[in-house]
């Protein structure tokens, strides 16, 4: 919105809102949204056109990214493992913001476009429209994929839930994808296991407060297991350039002997990696004995999962 316009309609957005809060449904769009924290990353919502709400046992949660909120979602479903204290309850209202219309509708009528050059604050990228048209209108000129609830629900889950015998053949595959490591030396998971000890594999992106904290527990865990598991850290963004992931891991104190790769898009696409603090725990056989698609981590998680890699050997 323009400045002035802005100061323009002030008076008049401050009656609507009035007879707005009387709204059934439309709670989204209430101006308050923006300057809330997401309920499940934590950051501060700040693009209205990508937020969605959740109502779970009358409780209100806002989120930046729809990605955010199908964690919690699921979660709250009883669908997945807790995550940050969403236990099940009953899930009243899902609600998506609009990019196409100021406005928040129930999820379940809205369409999805995913994978388009449009990113959100969380990079999941799905992005809710009203009408079906506008969401094709969309696809067509930023890319991506169009559908509706269902088949986002199921998809979002199949992903984060997938069993390791479907996902085997594209496992194997990618240790064998070469990662550019931050000074430019090429690497591949199956090089590292060579060394004989198992791999951590932690994806991270710099701006994600959710990898933020799984680093400060990772960092701190570590001098209980190091020479016995390989950390290796590969960044889910494909925008974190190798000065920003240098700065990122100074500021985590992380250890020089960890090994570090650039983003690459192959390795997420093989792994089926669609959130940036996905955490895999790899034998020294080379076999995915742990993984974990979101949720932050405490130093004696690390080291229960350090205990699972050593006990597989
Ligand atoms: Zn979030």
């Amino acid at each position: 919105m323009k400045r002035r316009y802005f100061i323009v309609s002030a008076g008049l957005a401050a009656a609507a809102y009035a007879a707005y809060s009387f709204m059934a449904g439309n709670l989204l769009g209430a101006p308050s949204v923006v300057s809330q924290t997401c309920g499940y990353c934590g950051m501060k919502i700040e693009r209205r056109e990508f937020a969605a709400e959740l109502v779970v046992d009358g409780r209100r949660y806002f989120y930046d990214d729809v990605g955010c909120m199908m964690i919690h979602y699921l979660s709250f479903k009883g669908v997945v493992e807790p995550v940050k204290g969403a236990k099940p309850g009953r899930v009243e209202k899902v609600l998506v913001q609009c990019f196409d219309v100021e406005e928040a509708v129930d999820a379940s009528v809205a369409w999805f476009v995913k994978g388009s050059d449009v990113k959100t604050p969380m990079r999941h990228g799905y992005i809710a429209f009203k009408s079906l048209s506008s969401a094709l209108e969309f696809a067509k000129k930023h890319g991506g994929e169009v559908f509706g609830w269902d088949k986002l629900v199921e998809s979002f889950h199949r992903t984060v839930e997938h069993t390791h015998e479907e996902a085997h053949g594209e496992i194997a595959d990618a240790f064998g994808i070469e990662l550019k490591l931050l000074d430019g030396r090429p690497a591949t998971v199956s090089q590292i296991l060579k060394a004989g000890n198992p791999v951590l594999l932690v994806f991270f992106a710099t701006w994600c407060p959710t990898c933020s904290k799984n680093i400060t527990t990772l960092t701190k865990a570590y001098p209980h297991f190091r020479n016995k598991v390989a950390v290796l850290l590969t960044s889910f963004d494909p925008g974190d350039t190798p000065q920003e992931i240098q700065r990122f891991l100074e500021q985590h104190n992380a250890p020089s002997d960890w090994t570090v790769a650039q983003p690459n898009l192959e390795f997420l696409v093989a792994l089926r990696v669609i959130t940036q603090e996905t955490i895999f725990g790899i034998s020294a056989k080379g076999e995915i004995v742990y993984e974990k698609r979101f949720g932050t981590l405490t130093e004696d998680d690390w080291l229960n999962i350090v205990h699972r890699l050593e006990a597989s050997r």
